[in-house]
C-alpha cells in the first residue's frame, strides 16, 4: 500500500508555519500517576522531531486508556507532555481540552517549530463514536493531518478517520509507515512462513488464524488458547482455561490446516499447577491431571516451536505461550522468544505481552520488527482494510 510519507509531505507540500495535526499513540500504561512504560512515547519521537525541525506548528493528540467519554484526571495526558518535553528538549504546551477554547488558544500561541499536546481525546465520547461535529472541532485546529497512531488504525474514530476528509494534505507518520512496510512483508511472505500464536482466548485470534492458515506453512499454538484446541480433539485438559463454545471453530481450523498443508503444532507437554498462584505445585506433564491446569507449554513443545522458528524465513509471533507474568510459567514464552531471535527469518513480534517478554529478555534488537499495534497488526496481516490507513489514501 502506498501512502504519502512524512518526507514527501515536507518536501512537496512544506510544513513551515503550518499547523500540523499529529494523531499519535501515546496510550502509555500508568501506575500511581506515573508513566510505567515509555515505549510509545519514544516511538512517537522521530515523526515529531522531523516536523519540528521542518518548522511545523505541531498539534499533537492521542487517547490514553478508556475514560469512556468523561474527564478523569487518572487518564490525563499531562504527565506525557512532561516526558515529551524532556526528550524533545523544548517545551510541550499542554491544552486542558482537545477541542474548544483551551485547544484553540494553545494552537494560536504556537510559533514555527513549537508543539502543543491536546488533552485525552477520549474525554469526549465523540472520539470513539466518530461524531462529525467533534471531528470538525479537531479538524479546525490544523492545516495538515498526519497519522502516526498505528495502534489505533483499526478503529474508525474521529481522530483517525472522521476528521481526515477535511484535509487536502495528509500523510502517514514514520512509525505508521514503518509498520505498514514491515507488515506488508507478511502478506506475501518468504517461505517457510511460521506463525506463533498464544494468549488467553481463541476467540480473539480466530480471524487471524483463519486468514493465516492459507498463507502459513506452520502455525504453533500456545497459551491458554491451546487447551480449547486440545479439548476439541478429545484430549484431557484438567482445569485449564477453555472456551467450550469454540470447539467447532477449533475443529474447523484443524480441517482447514490439513487441506492447506499447514502444520498445526499444539503443545505435547505442559507445565501444570493446581492454581495460577500455586507455582510450588508446578510440574511438567504430557497428560494433564484432572485437578490441575496448564499454565505454560512444556520444554519439549517449546523447543519444537523454537526449532521450527529457526528453520523459517518469515515469522509472525503474537501472544505469550503461557502465564509468563509468573516466573514458574515463563519458560515456554522465553524459549520461543529466543528461538525467534536466533532465527535469520524476517521476524515480526506484536502484542503487548509478547513485546514485554522480548524486552524482559533484552533481545529486541534481534527481532526484525517490533509492532506497536497488537490488534491493529493482527487485522493488517489478515489483509483487512484499517480505517485509519484507508483514510490516508488519496
Ligand atoms: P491475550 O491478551 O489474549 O494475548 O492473553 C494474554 C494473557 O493470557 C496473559 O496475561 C497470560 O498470562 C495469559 N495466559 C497465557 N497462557 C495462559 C494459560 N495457560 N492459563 C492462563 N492464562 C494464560
Amino acid at each position: 500500500m502506498t501512502l504519502r510519507g512524512l518526507d514527501n509531505l515536507i518536501q512537496e507540500v512544506g510544513v513551515r508555519g503550518k499547523r500540523v495535526f499529529v494523531r499519535a499513540d501515546l496510550n502509555v500504561p500508568m501506575r500511581d500517576g506515573a508513566i510505567a512504560d515509555t515505549t510509545r512515547i519514544e516511538a512517537s519521537l522521530p515523526t515529531l522531531r522531523k516536523l519540528l525541525s521542518a518548522g511545523a506548528r505541531v498539534v499533537l493528540s492521542s487517547h490514553l486508556g478508556r475514560p469512556k467519554g468523561k474527564r478523569d484526571p487518572a487518564f490525563s495526558l499531562q504527565p506525557v507532555s512532561e516526558a515529551l518535553a524532556s526528550r524533545l528538549g523544548r517545551p510541550v504546551h499542554f491544552a486542558e481540552d482537545c477541542v474548544g477554547a483551551p485547544a484553540e488558544t494553545a494552537v494560536a500561541n504556537l510559533g514555527d517549530g513549537d508543539i502543543a499536546l491536546l488533552e485525552n481525546l477520549r474525554f469526549h465520547d465523540g472520539e470513539t463514536k466518530n461524531d462529525p461535529e467533534f471531528a470538525q472541532g479537531l479538524a479546525a485546529l490544523a492545516d495538515v493531518y498526519v497519522n502516526d497512531a498505528f495502534g489505533t488504525a483499526h478503529r474508525a474514530h474521529a481522530s483517525t478517520a472522521g476528521m481526515v476528509a477535511s484535509f487536502e494534505n495528509v500523510a502517514a507518520g514514520d512509525l505508521l509507515q514503518s509498520e505498514t512496510v514491515n507488515l506488508d512483508r507478511l502478506l506475501t511472505p518468504e517461505r517457510p512462513f511460521m506463525c506463533l500464536l498464544g494468549g488467553a482466548k481463541v476467540s480473539d485470534k480466530l480471524g487471524v488464524l483463519e486468514a493465516l492458515i492459507e498463507r502459513a506453512d506452520v502455525i504453533g499454538i500456545g497459551g491458554a488458547m491451546a487447551y480449547t484446541f486440545l479439548a476439541a480433539a478429545g484430549q484431557p485438559i484438567g482445569k485449564s482455561l477453555v472456551e467450550t463454545d469454540r470447539f467447532d471453530d477449533a475443529r474447523d481450523i484443524y480441517e482447514r490446516a490439513a487441506v492447506n498443508n499447514c502444520d498445526l503444532l499444539l503443545p505435547t507437554d505442559h507445565i501444570v499447577a493446581t492454581g495460577p498462584d500455586q507455582a510450588d505445585t508446578a510440574q511438567i506433564v504430557t497428560e494433564i491431571p484432572d485437578d490441575t491446569a496448564g499454565f505454560d507449554i512444556g520444554p519439549v513443545s517449546a523447543s519444537q516451536f523454537a526449532e521450527r522458528a529457526c528453520g523459517s524465513k518469515t515469522i509472525l509471533w503474537n501472544g505469550p505461550m503461557g502465564m509468563f507474568e509468573e516466573p514458574a510459567f515463563a519458560s515456554g514464552t522465553a524459549t520461543v522468544a529466543l528461538g525467534v531471535a536466533e532465527s535469520s527469518a524476517l521476524s515480526v513480534v506484536g502484542g503487548g505481552d509478547s513485546l514485554a517478554a522480548v524486552n524482559q529478555l533484552g533481545i529486541g534488537d534481534r527481532i526484525g520488527h517490533l509492532s506497536t499495534g497488537g490488534g491493529a497488526s493482527l487485522e493488517y496481516v489478515q489483509g483487512l482494510t484499517l480505517p485509519g490507513i484507508a483514510a490516508l489514501e488519496r
